[in-house]
């Protein structure tokens, strides 16, 4: 039988349209098919019957699918002993346990056998019993085995399929991506030329599912709450990312529309691609630096098509994610070395290892917190795991001769914090000089500000770094206590909130009184008209996601610095950010008119 492309396998879709409305967090338009992303119905799988002679194999395949995840179970089970500790590694004793149990593997056998069924259909069947069971009986302790039921029953699964975790990765065909939420490793494995669109229920602008799809330069909309439920796999669809609108099966005349709609963007963009090689400067001659975020090195060439002249936060920890170990010092400096080549003689500055809050390794399996985003990581972590820092310090070091490399720590929240990464820093240049291997003794430092207490006393670090970069993603997260991820509250969610721009007024003349410079690499600075306002407070340079800088560029161009200065200062006086918002409309709206892309 020929086998039917991934999108044709979709369920019968319902008649007539439906418009869904949800948070634009990267332009563009794009029409297409929908690959639905179900990483909660792992247990949904066909039913298939079979022959009493094919008995015995579908029962090898079941017992071989128990065996690799053993192995996989007992790898991360040790490799989590070795690295953080039996206590935390005791929760795969128990998923052991789970896999050994006779009366569970043996009920699957008698299911393939009485039935006649595919293994996966009988394993889904055995496990939803176990479910009910586990859910409904009064006691707490069983309760909670669900969820480790539930991961050792994924695991089993994917062994199963026998094939790569992530379907993401073999997409045979263009789709519009529909998710109820991306996970990095989703992200980082997923075929990038195939998604043309992304489309998720949770998530907010700074989310890392928003991040990525801007990154990448295609259209996105989140917060859709239950698209992932409502849409199947082959659905057409059009997805607005200018708007924050998605339309499932779209009529003849809709599908025009934004066909035309799509036109005029590319158009749009072309119009500012042309600024590419121009400085980003004001009529009045004032510059500042305009540098790119990434997550990946291949993102250079975009990151040099759209002008930027620098890199101004590459996310590493996107190079510790999907893999069972950890990327030893060599492979590190390899990669960087590599950045540093191709961006030269442009700066490129690494930010260290960020683990933690919506950015989780596979590699290391933390314990899962109350409150990751308030937990164990970033440079919290680093500072424990002396031994992975240190690998990645001595990479970033040898890797800075070859290119203008610089360094900057995330999640400082005090002092104490900054000091020891520099000692540990100072230590991993005498073990280098030692072994008389060469690095640049001048590599410039620097401390992200994204916790208030972190601006509050930018004063004191800044005497301890060569520049600040303020990561208005995370700090308005914390300045207001909203998850930003949590499409709930991305109401509250407000970069011109009046206590956001004063904590970035401090920082900046902080740094400048201490004579650093003061970057943003945060994804507010993409809006055009924030980040006129953020040259107006002070900012020295603006890195953000490569396919928003010509707008932003365009914007520096447009408008005269000392407007901007005026600019700030006003608006430092609101009480709210819908003020400030207005404000800026009123000031900058006919400047910056042909930025708009109504
Ligand atoms: C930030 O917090 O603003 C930032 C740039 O870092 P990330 O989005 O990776 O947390
Ligand atoms: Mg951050």
């Amino acid at each position: 039988m020929k086998e039917k492309s991934q999108v044709e396998k979709a369920k019968t879709p319902p008649a007539g349209a439906k418009k869904w409305t949800g948070i634009p967090v990267s332009s563009g338009v794009a029409i297409g098919k929908a690959f639905v992303l179900h990483t909660e119905d792992f247990l949904d799988v066909p039913r298939l019957k079979i022959t009493d002679r094919q008995i015995p194999e579908e029962i090898t395949r079941f017992e071989d699918a128990l065996t690799r995840t053993r192995a996989d179970i007992l790898g991360i089970r040790k490799k989590l002993s070795d690295e953080i500790g039996r206590d935390q590694s005791d929760i795969f004793t128990a998923h052991l346990l789970i896999l050994e149990d006779r009366s569970l593997i043996e009920d699957v056998i008698s299911v393939i056998k009485d039935k006649k069924v595919n293994s996966e259909f009988a394993f889904s069947e055995v496990v939803e019993k176990y479910f009910r069971a586990f859910t409904q009986v009064d006691d707490e302790y069983l309760k909670e085995r669900v969820s480790d039921i539930r991961d050792v029953a994924r695991r089993l699964m994917e062994n199963l399929a026998g094939k790569g975790q992530n379907p993401l990765a073999h997409l045979t065909e263009k789709v519009i991506l529909i998710a109820h939420d991306l996970s990095p490793s989703d992200t980082a494995t997923m075929d990038k030329q195939k998604v043309i669109a992304f489309a998720t229920d949770v998530g907010g602008p700074t989310s890392h599912t928003a991040i990525m799809a801007r990154s990448i330069g295609i259209p996105a909309v989140v917060g859709l709450e239950q698209i992932s439920r409502e849409v199947n796999t082959g659905d057409l669809l059009v997805v607005d990312g200018n708007h924050g609108i998605v339309v499932v099966h779209p009529d003849k005349r809709t599908v025009e529309e934004f066909t035309r709609e799509e036109k005029r963007f590319i158009e749009f963009t072309s119009d500012l691609d042309k600024l590419r090689n121009l400085p980003a400067e004001t009529p009045d001659g004032h510059r500042i630096e305009l540098a790119a975020n990434i997550e990946f090195p291949d993102e250079i060439p975009s990151v040099l098509a759209h002008g930027a002249r620098g890199i101004g936060l590459y996310r590493t920890e996107y190079f510790y994610l999907n893999r069972t170990d950890l990327p030893l010092e060599e492979e590190q400096y390899e990669a960087y070395r590599t950045v540093a080549e191709r961006m030269k003689p442009y700066p490129v500055i690494i930010r260290s290892l960020d683990l933690g809050g919506d950015k989780f390794l596979s590699s290391l399996e933390v314990p899962h917190e109350m409150n990751p985003f308030l937990g164990w990581r970033a440079i919290r972590f680093c500072l424990a795991r002396v031994d992975i820092f240190k690998a990645q310090l001595r990479a970033v070091l040898r890797a800075s001769v070859h290119g203008n490399l610089k360094l900057m720590y995330p999640m400082i929240s005090n002092l104490t914090e900054l000091q020891s990464a520099n000692r540990l820093l100072d230590e991993c240049r005498k073990e280098l000089k030692k072994k008389k291997i060469p690095f640049d003794s001048k590599m410039a430092v620097g401390a992200m500000i994204e916790i208030p207490s972190a601006a509050l006393t930018s004063d004191s670090l800044s005497r301890e770094v060569d520049f600040f970069s303020i990561g208005t993603n995370d700090l308005i997260q914390y300045a207001l206590a909203v998850d930003r991820v949590n499409e709930k509250i991305a109401y509250l969610y407000e970069p011109t909130h009046p206590a956001i721009l004063k904590l970035i007024k401090e920082v900046i003349v902080n740094g400048h009184r201490n004579k650093i410079w003061v970057g943003s690499c945060g994804e507010m600075s993409g809006d055009p008209a924030i980040a006129v306002l953020l040259m107006g407070l002070g900012i020295d340079e603006i890195s953000t996601s490569p396919f928003v800088l010509p707008k932003v560029k365009k914007a520096i161009r447009l408008v005269s610095y000392k407007l901007a200065r005026e600019v700030a200062q006003k608006a430092l006086q609101f009480g709210t950010g819908a003020e400030v918002q207005k404000f800026l409309h009123q000031k900058l709206h006919k400047i910056l008119k042909s930025l708009e892309e109504e």
